[in-house]
């Protein structure tokens, strides 16, 4: 049973100029262990996802999802399987309320692609491409440790979801909240922005 804890109390109250960067596989849908999704029909939302997404938009100015895709680089799937895969996931989720603003990807083999999470350059790209984001005010959820160094990278606060991987003792250097799943995260931020 996975207990909401914290280094800090309490998920900071957050409005329109917040941004979260989000990971994929595990956090927006089921992850295939040891595999890669590489089309819709094996795309699978994760329980609860399309109301936290819908939460999500009316709580922060800016969602990024930050994905590594090497499924990519490995041949097992293309570039345009993959814009495939996003553009059906935005439908669905746009249909739901929610937005997702832009979608990075790193699909690169090496697992020292400079691309790469735990890499910020993602992040970085995201901050040229919107120049109003404020490094201070954001949020990583993910679920891996690598999700997390990423966060610690380009300064924002991170949030792990133990979906697939076993949760990490608290506190945690790299990990500021934990919640069970993306709905839970989504609930939270919802009463601590009305308080
Ligand atoms: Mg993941």
């Amino acid at each position: 049973m996975v207990q909401t804890s914290s280094l800090k109390s309490v998920l900071p109250a957050v409005n329109k100029e917040w941004t979260l960067f989000l990971d994929r596989d595990g956090v927006i849908n089921v992850e295939k262990p040891m595999d890669y999704v590489r089309n819709w029909e094996e795309f699978q939302f994760n329980p609860g996802v399309l109301e936290a997404l819908r939460l999500f938009a009316q709580q922060f100015g800016r969602i990024l999802v930050v994905t590594n895709q090497r499924g990519i680089g490995k041949g097992y799937m293309t570039e345009q399987d993959l814009h495939d895969i996003h553009d059906k996931m935005q439908e669905k989720i746009q249909k739901h309320g929610g937005r997702i603003d832009k979608i990075y990807y790193a699909p690169e083999l090496d697992d020292d692609g400079p691309r790469r999470k735990p890499n910020p350059t993602m992040g970085l790209e995201a901050m040229k491409d919107f120049p109003d984001i404020d490094a201070s005010k954001s949020f990583m959820i993910g679920n891996t440790f690598s999700d997390m160094e990423f966060g610690r990278n380009i300064g924002a606060q991170t949030i792990f979801l133990p979906t697939t991987r076993t949760e990490p003792p608290m506190p945690h250097p790299l990990v500021d909240f934990l919640f069970p799943d993306l709905l839970e995260a989504a609930k939270s931020f919802q009463l601590t922005s009305t308080q």
